[in-house]
């Protein structure tokens, strides 16, 4: 999952953030409405936004207008300085999906953003499930056979991103943008010792993670294969 926030208050961007990548989302950070915009008419896919109404340059309404305009479907969750009404219901005409009033909570966010991913307004189904494997997007939660499995946040994404495609290769690529935003360094490397790790802790799911050389990674039963 990929998150694009697009926050002024530096307090508060940085406390979303720090709480988002600790669940385990990849997050992009943005300090004005432009940049928003810009980064959202871009060719990486934003899995959902946080967008704040008062941003300087280009207001937050003009950045889903935009959105819209060009037919991109991405939940958006929009944020509100006051409790005004008349914002909140322009937002949510212009195709807000939510929004929270400031203060808010950010266990209250987050449950608001699993409740998005959960209706399937990201795309995404709440459970994937492969072999003995099931991955559960909303409670991040992986099991084998009802039993958790120990994961780290990274691997979590890794596996994520595979399961949401079971038997179709995904690329490094692809993993790599699920993985880390813009800000992050990321390398090919990395991913290889992800997948080589994960692949000892599925194994017992009888789930297999194939390399396609050049291509990518495939995750698959081991069953399903030999009949
Ligand atoms: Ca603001």
């Amino acid at each position: 999952m990929r998150i694009l926030i697009a926050e002024d208050d530096e307090v508060l961007a940085d406390g979303l953030c720090n709480s988002m990548r600790h669940s385990g989302y990849a997050v992009d950070c943005v300090k004005d409405g432009q940049s928003a915009k810009l980064i959202l008419s871009g060719e990486q896919p934003f899995d959902l936004v946080i967008l704040d109404l008062g941003l300087p340059k280009l207001d937050g309404f003009s950045v889903l207008r935009s959105l819209r305009d060009n037919n991109r479907q991405v939940p958006v969750i929009i944020l509100t300085a006051r409790d005004d009404e008349g914002d909140r219901v322009k937002g949510l005409d212009l195709g807000a999906d939510d929004y929270m009033i400031k203060p808010f909570s950010l266990p209250e966010l987050e449950a608001r953003v699993r409740a998005l991913i959960r209706r399937g307004q990201c795309g995404m189904n709440p459970v994937y499930a492969c072999g003995k494997l099931t991955f559960d997007s909303v409670a991040r939660r992986t099991m084998i056979d009802g039993v958790p499995l120990e994961l780290t946040t990274r691997e979590l994404s890794v596996l994520e991103a595979l399961m949401m495609r079971t038997g179709w290769v995904v690329s490094k690529e692809q993993l790599l943008e699920r993985l880390y935003s813009y800000s992050e360094e990321a390398s090919n490397n990395a991913i290889e010792v992800y997948i080589h790790r994960l692949r000892k802790k599925v194994e017992p799911a009888g789930v297999t993670i194939r390399t396609i050389r050049g291509l990518g990674y495939v995750i698959d039963n081991l069953h399903s294969q030999a009949s």
